[in-house]
C-alpha cells in the first residue's frame, strides 16, 4: 500500500488479547506512521512509580511521576527516565500496578495530554482503551478489536513478550478476567467502544486477516 498523502490519525482500542498491538503495528509499518502503545506508558508509570516506592493508590504521588517522567517509546523499545523497562513491564506484577495507576483520573489526565501532543500532527497510529473515546475522539479511523475471553487468554500465554514470566493458561486467563472487569468498570475512561468505531471480532481470525481487513478500512478512509 502506497502511503495517503493525507496523514491520519488512527485510534485502535480493545482489551488485552484482542490483537491491537499487531494491528496497530502493521498498519503503522505499512503507512509509514508512528505507532504508539500507551498501554506501555501506563506499564511505565507502574514501574517507576514501584522502583520510587510510591503508593499505588496515592494519586497526587503517582500523577507526580507520571508528570515528571520521560519517555522514549520508539523502535519497540520502552524507556522512562533513562531506564529501558521494555522487558520488566511485561509480567503479572506491572499488569496489576499499569491497571492501578490508569484508575487515577490525575494520572490519566497527564498520560492523556502528552499522547495528544504526539498525536498532533497526524500520521499516527495510536493503541489502547480510550484512544477513541478521549484522547482523539476526532480521530480518521477508529477500530475497536476484540475477541472472546479464552482466545485472549491463549494468544496472551503465547506471546513471546510475556513468555519469560507467564503462569499457565488458566493462571492467565483468571488475572485478564479481573483486568479486564477494572478495565471495563472504572469511573475514569472505561474501556468502552465508541460509537462510531468500526467493531472488529477477531475470534477464530488470523492475525494476518484481521491486519488486512483494518488496511482496507483505512484505505477507504485515506481515499475519502
Ligand atoms: O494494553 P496493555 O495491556 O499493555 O495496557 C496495560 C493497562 O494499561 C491496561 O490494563 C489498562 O488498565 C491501562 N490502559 C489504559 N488506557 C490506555 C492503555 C492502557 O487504561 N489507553
Amino acid at each position: 500500500m502506497t502511503a495517503s498523502p493525507r496523514r491520519l490519525t488512527i485510534a485502535i482500542d480493545g482489551p488485552s488479547g484482542s490483537g491491537k498491538g499487531t494491528v496497530a503495528r502493521s498498519i503503522a509499518d505499512a503507512l509509514g506512521y508512528r505507532h504508539v502503545d500507551t498501554g506501555a506508558m501506563y506499564r511505565a508509570v507502574g514501574w517507576r512509580a514501584r522502583q520510587l516506592g510510591v503508593a499505588l493508590d496515592d494519586e497526587a504521588a503517582v500523577a507526580a511521576v507520571a508528570q515528571r517522567a520521560t519517555f522514549s517509546l520508539d523502535e519497540g523499545r520502552v524507556v522512562i527516565d533513562g531506564f529501558d523497562v521494555t522487558t520488566a513491564i511485561r509480567t503479572p506484577e506491572i499488569d496489576r500496578a499499569a491497571s492501578s495507576v490508569a484508575r487515577l483520573p490525575a494520572v490519566r489526565a497527564t498520560l492523556v495530554e502528552r499522547q495528544r501532543a504526539l498525536g498532533a500532527e497526524g500520521g499516527i497510529v495510536m493503541e489502547g482503551r480510550d484512544i477513541g473515546t478521549v484522547v482523539f475522539p476526532e480521530a480518521d479511523v477508529k477500530l475497536f478489536l476484540d475477541a472472546a475471553p479464552e482466545e485472549r487468554a491463549r494468544r496472551r500465554a503465547n506471546d513471546p513478550a510475556h513468555a519469560g514470566r507467564q503462569a499457565g493458561l488458566d493462571r492467565v486467563a483468571v488475572d485478564m478476567r479481573a483486568r479486564d472487569e477494572l478495565d471495563r468498570t472504572r469511573a475514569a475512561s472505561p474501556l468502552v467502544k465508541a460509537p462510531d468505531a468500526v467493531l472488529i471480532e477477531t475470534t477464530g481470525l488470523p492475525i494476518e486477516e484481521v491486519v488486512r481487513q483494518a488496511l482496507e478500512i483505512v484505505r477507504r478512509t485515506g481515499d475519502r
